[in-house]
């Protein structure tokens, strides 16, 4: 009886996944089969860096936002881009209501450090509650959504992507950057450049539909644009650039530390900003069977970011203070 891949961690609970004789699952033998991760990385390279110029030679007061949670990938991503790309940045921010404190002095301390303009974006907290409410009580989202993160995580980083691009239509911003790990990033390479406007409308509206049947069609606003902002011309660049800046744990710690950032100690082992992450894992657990970050953990060991061991400990057993902090939330949010 196989438990997890033997080249990856991902699991046998994991929804469609088969496994050969010798425990290889079906996604490491399509990865390998595939060869190449980003097909045309040489060709999106180019384009990113074709895109900067463009964005930078506007002269704009700002050339990006760049979605800023206060955690390891994001903190890194903004001093790249500063200092190698030499972007102008507004760091955005959505407060979700469960941020860690220690995050905001992080951001704080991070962004006087690089000379960064900050905005803070707090939605009401009620609505936020009601809305993490739905993922811990129904299945508001579809498997190939699912399969690749927690529903409060979808929920959340639909919030941050979608007030992200507002920010920039707004302003007049050509680029936003978010700071994705490469595992994080799952169909296909569209997802590393691309303009998030070609989705048809009614298909999009039906991804939240189970949501604003139950709370209310005011979710809308937070989790997509409207009609008029997806024909805004020329449309904002989506951009995840980790796949083909490189993405390395060891160096994004080291680089961050001299920024001053220190790792949350009111978070759980696991998140480096969020105090919603473990509630999170656990009730993805008990509705689906599998932990949220089978995914992705997997692909950084077929990317050869971490070791099959490290990516083991991630996805295993949570301990104690995660579970704690989880019930503690769920408390919050049901209450
Ligand atoms: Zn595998």
């Amino acid at each position: 009886m196989i438990e997890r891949c033997t080249v990856c961690v991902i699991p046998a609970s994991f929804p469609g996944v088969t496994f050969d004789n010798r425990g290889v699952c079906s996604i490491c033998q399509k990865f390998e089969a595939q060869k190449e991760y980003i097909p045309s990385s040489a060709l999106l390279k180019h384009r990113l860096l074709e895109i900067i110029d463009e964005a930078r030679s506007k002269k704009l007061k700002y050339d990006a936002v760049t979605a800023f949670s206060g955690g390891k990938d994001s903190t890194f991503l903004l001093y790249i881009l500063k200092k190698e790309y030499h972007l102008n940045m507004l760091a955005v921010t959505l407060d979700n209501g469960f941020m860690s404190e220690h995050s905001f002095k992080n951001m704080r301390i991070v962004l006087d450090h690089l000379d960064i303009d900050h905005l803070i974006i707090k939605p009401c907290s009620g609505l936020m509650k009601e809305i993490f409410r739905e993922c811990i009580i129904s299945d508001i989202y579809p498997e190939h959504l699912t399969n690749y993160g927690s529903a409060i995580c979808i929920s959340c980083i639909r919030m941050v992507n979608n007030m992200c691009l507002r920010t920039a239509i707004e302003k007049n911003i050509p680029l936003v950057m978010l700071g994705n790990s490469p595992g994080q990033l799952i169909q296909s390479e569209n997802e590393i450049i691309y303009q998030d406007n070609k989705i048809p409308y009614p298909l999009r509206k039906r991804l939240f539909k189970s949501l604003a049947d139950k709370i209310g069609e005011n979710v809308y606003y937070y989790l997509m644009l409207g009609q008029k902002e997806y024909k805004t011309e020329p449309f904002p660049y989506i951009i995840n650039p980790y796949p083909l800046i490189g993405y390395n744990e060891e160096e994004i710690y080291r680089t961050i530390d001299k920024l001053g950032w220190k790792k949350p100690d009111d978070v759980d082992p696991h998140s480096t900003n969020c105090r919603l992450n473990s509630l999170g894992i656990v009730v993805h657990k008990e509705r689906l069977n599998f932990h949220p970050y089978d995914y992705e953990m997997s692909m950084l060991v077929r990317l050869g970011i971490l070791s099959r061991d490290q990516a083991l400990r991630r996805v295993e057993d949570s301990e104690g203070k995660a579970l704690e902090l989880a019930k503690e939330i769920r408390g919050e949010i049901m209450s």
